[in-house]
């Protein structure tokens, strides 16, 4: 009967969760909703001295790997797949208070993860603060008639994370001139011209730029300081 052949682990005690009602051969009581296997002959969890562990079903890696840790005895539960013909494991035995501590660690790392979410999210915060305020100091030395308020917005648009905006590029990130004079660009283009009215209708974009294309060199010229 594929039920009593033994299951193939070696990882401590073997419970199986039985596909048809069976009695204990020890103490008759039954039936047994999980039994181990002695020689053959199914006997409950108390008399196979397991009847003390709790179940914790699989799923939970972590949580699983660190109760058997915390556990001194522990045991497999496994039921066969007569479809697969082969037993398949439901989860652990493991001692309550093994699985109170592995819980409480799994919740303490979880807690950690959080505060170091937290801690990075701090970290990056300050950082596009140093970052747009160096930007903008870098628009301002190039486009010293460039407002500063102007600067300021510029440079934070431009370093929207995850945009994908120029400010994040990696040109972006160096402050090259090239970088700062295209977000310069960019904002000028948007802000002082039609450019985006032009868009709207229907123009296509490197018309609508060749006929602000004067507009924004004006511009340019007066922020750098040219008249
Ligand atoms: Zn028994």
């Amino acid at each position: 009967m594929a039920t009593l052949a033994a299951p193939p682990f070696r990882t401590g005690p073997v419970v199986v969760q039985p596909l048809r009602k069976k009695h204990c051969a020890e103490c008759r009581s039954g039936p047994m909703g999980l039994l181990m296997l002695e020689e053959g002959a199914p006997r409950c969890l108390d008399c196979a001295d397991l009847g003390h562990l709790v179940f914790l079903p699989r799923g939970d890696t972590a949580l699983t790997r660190r109760a058997r840790e915390e556990s001194s005895l522990s045991a497999v539960v496994v039921r066969f797949n007569r479809r697969r013909s082969r037993y398949e494991r439901q989860g652990v035995l493991v001692e309550e208070a093994a699985l109170a501590r592995a819980e409480e660690r799994c919740l303490a790392d979880a807690e950690a993860r959080r505060r170091r979410r937290v801690r990075d999210a701090r970290r990056r915060t300050a950082e596009d603060v140093r970052f747009t305020d160096a930007f903008a100091a870098e628009i301002r030395r190039l486009f010293p008639g460039c407002p500063a308020d102007r600067a300021r917005a510029i440079a934070a648009h431009a370093s929207v994370r995850g945009s994908g905006r120029v400010g994040r590029s990696a040109a972006g990130r160096a402050l090259s001139d090239v970088a700062v004079t295209s977000a310069v660009i960019a904002s000028v283009r948007h802000v002082d011209t039609a450019y985006d009215q032009l868009l709207m209708n229907g123009v296509v974009r490197y018309e609508a730029r060749l006929r602000i294309a004067g507009v924004v060199e004006t511009r340019l010229r007066e922020w750098r300081g040219e008249g």
